[in-house]
């Protein structure tokens, strides 16, 4: 959970926007670039996991618009909305607020590693496991073929092999009926955790880095989402 209390700098003639996160206060725009109908403790933002955000009005009569429409106290807004303050709607850019104190901290990702090699390893499980079922349900076949051949030797050979054709087939055809379920849910199980797990570890970010193997990751030492550093 991060906090931010959002409001106009202070004591200058030509103020940009102030954000404190910890007691530290970074500030943004040009100068000059917020009205002054923007308090100097304006609103708190905390930002969630999964980047769901509460904006929260500082003394219950400064304006907070959310997508053009006043939100009198306290809302919920996400990236993707419009987040307004005072009367003459000055509008907080969020996404470069983010980006700007993400790239100020780093988190470790040594916890991606396992999760990471996990995947990659029950991925190729499951293909061996397909390609091993695979292999094994075209042995009926093999049989009633050998049974043709050992029916020029020996006598009742031929009917002795289609029975354990028969067998094998029908074996293999619930095996098959088992799995045709099972592995598309496992598969399924594995690729949401998989989502779920391998994330960027910024809680204001979270974004899934998907193709990106861990080697990369730590070869590039950043999210290529909110910028934030990696460490190991
Ligand atoms: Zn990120």
């Amino acid at each position: 959970m991060i906090e931010l209390l959002i409001g106009r700098e202070s004591g200058v003639e030509n103020p940009r926007l102030a954000v404190t996160q910890n007691g530290q206060t970074l500030f943004f725009g040009t100068p000059g670039s917020v009205p002054k109908d923007v308090s100097r403790k304006h609103c708190r933002i905390q930002i969630g996991e999964d980047s769901k955000m509460i904006v929260e009005d500082l003394t219950d009569n400064n304006f907070i618009y959310i997508n053009g429409a006043d939100c009198k106290r306290k809302g919920n807004v996400s990236l993707s909305d419009t987040i307004e303050l005072g009367p003459s709607k000055y509008r907080l850019d969020m996404d470069i607020i983010i980006k700007t104190l993400s790239s100020k901290q780093s988190f470790s990702i040594k916890h991606l590693e396992s999760i990471y090699d996990g995947y990659q390893k029950d991925r190729f499980d499951m293909q061996v496991k397909q390609g091993k079922l695979n292999a094994l349900s075209a042995l009926p076949g093999v049989l009633s073929m050998t049974s043709i051949g050992l029916a020029v030797f020996i006598e009742n050979a031929r009917i002795i092999m289609i029975i354990i054709a028969a067998i094998f087939a029908l074996f293999f055809a619930l095996i098959r009926y088992r799995n045709a379920s099972k592995i598309p849910i496992r598969t399924r199980k594995m690729e949401e955790s998989f989502r779920e797990k391998y994330v960027c570890p910024n809680p204001a970010c979270g974004h899934f880095l998907g193709g990106v193997p861990y080697k990369e990751l730590l070869k590039n030492r950043t999210c290529p989402y909110c910028k934030t550093k990696f460490t190991a």
